[in-house]
C-alpha cells in the first residue's frame, strides 16, 4: 500500500498526523512560524488557498518545497498570479486551474510567468472542451511554453513512452493513499473523491487499478474504451452517464500528438 498522504490545513498541528503532508495554507507568515520546528522533509507540498495572501513569507522558507497556488475563480483571479513570482527563486510552482468558463487566460498567464499548472478538469460540458481544446493547441504548438501542463503532458508522456498513466495519477488524485482533514480535524477521501463509497478501504493494500475497478463497476463505457488506460475512468466520475465524446477527442489530439513527435525525432539527424 502507497503510504498515505494527508491534505491538513494549517491551523491542526502537524504532529497529530503520520506520514507525508500537504498543508493548506492562507496565511502564509503564520505557518511558516507553526512549522518551524517541523522536520521539512515530511512536507510534500504547501497549496497557498488565497491568492490576495502575500507569499512573500515563503520566499526563503524550506528552499526546493513545491507551491502550489489554488485558484477559485481563475477568469477573475488570474492577475493575482503576478503577486507570487518571487517563489520562483527558491520553488517549484505550480498553479491549479479548475476548468471553468474562461480558465484559459489563467493558463496562459501561469505559462508565461514560468508556472506549472494543473488543471482540475472534473467532467467539462462541451463548451469546455472545446477551451480545454484550446489550451491544448497552446501548450502542444506555442514554441514559449517552458513547463508542464497536467493532464496534458503526463498523458503525452504516457503515449510517447507507450506507458499511459491513469489520469488520477497525472493529476495528483491517487484515491488509495490520499486522506483530505477537513478544518475539524474530520478524516475523509480527498478532492471531489470526498464523498465516495469509502468501502474499497476493505482491501488496504489494493492499488490504483484495484480502485478504478472497484469505482467503475457500473461504467460500462470504459471497459471498452481505447483511452482507458490513460484515464482511469476518471471523467465517469461522478456521474457515470457522463457523455466522454469530448474527451475522448482530445485524448486522440495527444496520442496523435505523440505519434508526431516519435516521427519527428526518428527523422532527425544525429
Ligand atoms: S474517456 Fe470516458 S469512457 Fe474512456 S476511460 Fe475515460 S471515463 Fe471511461
Amino acid at each position: 500500500m502507497d503510504e498515505a498522504l494527508y491534505s491538513i490545513p494549517q491551523q491542526l498541528s502537524a504532529a497529530a498526523w503520520p506520514g507525508r503532508l500537504i498543508v493548506r495554507a492562507s496565511d502564509p507568515a503564520a505557518l511558516v512560524a507553526a512549522l518551524a520546528s517541523e522536520n521539512p522533509e515530511r512536507l510534500v507540498a504547501v497549496q497557498l488557498l488565497s491568492l490576495t495572501a502575500d507569499s512573500e513569507p515563503f520566499d526563503a522558507w524550506a528552499p526546493g518545497l513545491p507551491v502550489e497556488l489554488i485558484m477559485r475563480d481563475p477568469a477573475g483571479e488570474f492577475p493575482l498570479l503576478y503577486g507570487h513570482s518571487n517563489l520562483l527563486d527558491n520553488h517549484p510552482v505550480r498553479a491549479v486551474i479548475p476548468v471553468q468558463p474562461g480558465f484559459g487566460k489563467a493558463v496562459k498567464v501561469a505559462l508565461a510567468l514560468d508556472f506549472a499548472v494543473r488543471l482540475e478538469p472534473a467532467q467539462p460540458d462541451p463548451a469546455l472542451v472545446e477551451e480545454l481544446a484550446d489550451s491544448l493547441g497552446f501548450y502542444l504548438h506555442q514554441a514559449t511554453v517552458s513547463q508542464p501542463v497536467e493532464f496534458f503532458h503526463g498523458t503525452l508522456l504516457g503515449f510517447y513512452h507507450g506507458r499511459p498513466e491513469p489520469l488520477w495519477a497525472v493529476l495528483d488524485e491517487e484515491p488509495q493513499s490520499l486522506r483530505y482533514v477537513a478544518d475539524d480535524g474530520t478524516e475523509s477521501r480527498y478532492g471531489r473523491l470526498a464523498g465516495a463509497d469509502i468501502r474499497a478501504d476493505s482491501a488496504p493494500d489494493a492499488g490504483l487499478a484495484a480502485w478504478i475497478d472497484r469505482v467503475l463497476a457500473s461504467a460500462g463505457e470504459c471497459r471498452s474504451c481505447e483511452f482507458l488506460a490513460s484515464c482511469g475512468g476518471y471523467f465517469k466520475w461522478p456521474r457515470r452517464d457522463y457523455d466522454c465524446a469530448g474527451v475522448k477527442r482530445l485524448f486522440g489530439e495527444l496520442r496523435a500528438a505523440a505519434a508526431d513527435l516519435r516521427r519527428d525525432l526518428a527523422a532527425a539527424p544525429d
